[in-house]
């Protein structure tokens, strides 16, 4: 599969929008690269996990065609994730062989940044527009104990090395759990001020059964954070939105930096919805907080080389996106599946 590259090569004709039954239309994919990890961050992945047997995720050649299905229907974004995108061997040749397809505006990713000291130059090279990079603590001991693996030097030198590459608009990804890391909000942003990153606070979502903390007493409301930051900074709500993403955001002034809120237990993303996510083993989910679901690898495994079904199947599957989504923040999981498979 070689893609209709920029340069020629259209292996479809397909024009047509992706529209839902509520005429959003579709412009933004999330694909998650692989489930894997090299962390097991506490909210997002129980210590002991079962991943998806190798076989069932997709090659990087059935995500191209995916990908490239896509972008004939008017995807204009396309997000790699995960698991890691970034320990998915030869994700740099799939970025470049993604950021070439004729029709796609950009391609971002969203990493842990632990690899990015090996691969932001590559990265730059292959396309890759953007980068969000999730960073819950700036302090080692806690680091380790929320990522349950990981070390935070390690990402900090991601960072620098994304920036040295020549990343610009970087935003981190901050989740705060009440009790744990909600004493770092401000070491956090003024971290993104002194580096010039933008930075999102996300809640806590119900994905996945985890058995290391309360999801309900460790759940942090936005509206918390945000009147936290208001007794330090000045922060004026920028009107409308700044990407096409779920953030709002707000401006703090003196500075470049940008805070973005991602506050899904408002349901304040949904209305204006234009994204589906596509799991590592290629089920295309029409919405984070429902299991609706259509089976894109057996599609793909089923027309060895035919783009016309995978085509067929996506346009029939927006019939299947949902008004809205439902999340409470008990401690009951909404959602059995979690982050790391659902592509965050
Ligand atoms: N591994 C990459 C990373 O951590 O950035 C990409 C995948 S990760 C699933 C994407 C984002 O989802 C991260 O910013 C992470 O903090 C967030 N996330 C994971 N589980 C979550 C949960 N239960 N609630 C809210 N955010 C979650
Ligand atoms: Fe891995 Fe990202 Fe999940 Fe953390 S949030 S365990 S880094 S997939």
């Amino acid at each position: 599969m070689s893609g209709r590259t920029k340069n020629g090569n259209s292996s479809s004709d397909e024009t047509s929008r992706l529209v839902d039954r509520f005429g959003r239309e579709v412009s933004y994919l999330r694909m998650s690269v692989t489930d894997r990890c090299d962390f097991r961050c506490v909210y997002c992945m129980d210590e002991e996990m079962t991943f998806v047997p190798r076989e069932q995720v997709l090659t990087l050649e059935e995500l191209l065609q995916i990908a490239d299905a896509f972008v004939s229907l008017g995807v204009k974004k396309i997000r790699l994730t995960g698991g890691e995108p970034l320990i998915r061997t030869n994700v740099t040749k799939l970025c470049r062989d993604i950021a070439n397809l004729d029709g796609l505006d950009e391609l971002v990713m969203t990493s842990n940044g632990s690899q990015l000291p090996r691969l932001a130059g590559d990265l730059k090279e292959a396309g890759l527009k953007r980068l969000n990079i999730s960073l819950d603590s700036l302090k080692p001991e806690r680091f380790k104990q929320l990522t349950r693996t990981g070390d935070v030097a390690q990402v900090l030198s991601g960072i620098d090395a994304a920036k040295a590459a020549g990343f610009d608009k970087i935003k981190l990804n901050a989740v705060i759990l009440r009790g744990r890391n909600d004493d770092e909000i401000e070491d956090l942003v003024a971290f993104a001020i002194a580096k010039q990153l933008d930075i999102s606070f996300i809640e806590e979502m119900p994905l996945g059964v985890i058995s290391e903390h309360s999801r309900a007493e460790s759940f942090m409301s936005n509206e918390d954070v945000l009147a936290r930051l208001q007794q330090t900074w000045t922060l004026s709500e920028v009107a409308g939105r700044a990407t096409d993403g779920p953030s709002r955001y707000h401006s703090i002034a003196e500075t470049q930096t940008r805070v973005g809120f991602i506050s899904p237990h408002s349901h304040n993303f949904c209305g204006d919805c234009n994204r589906v996510r596509l799991t590592a083993e290629g089920r295309l989910l029409l919405c984070l907080g429902h299991e609706h679901s259509v089976d894109l690898r057996a599609v793909v495994r089923a027309n060895p080389g035919e783009q016309a079904p995978l085509v067929q199947a996506i346009v029939n599957a927006m019939d299947l996106k949902p008004e809205r989504h439902f999340f409470d923040h008990s401690n009951e999981p909404d959602i059995v599946r979690f982050m790391s498979m659902t592509g965050g």
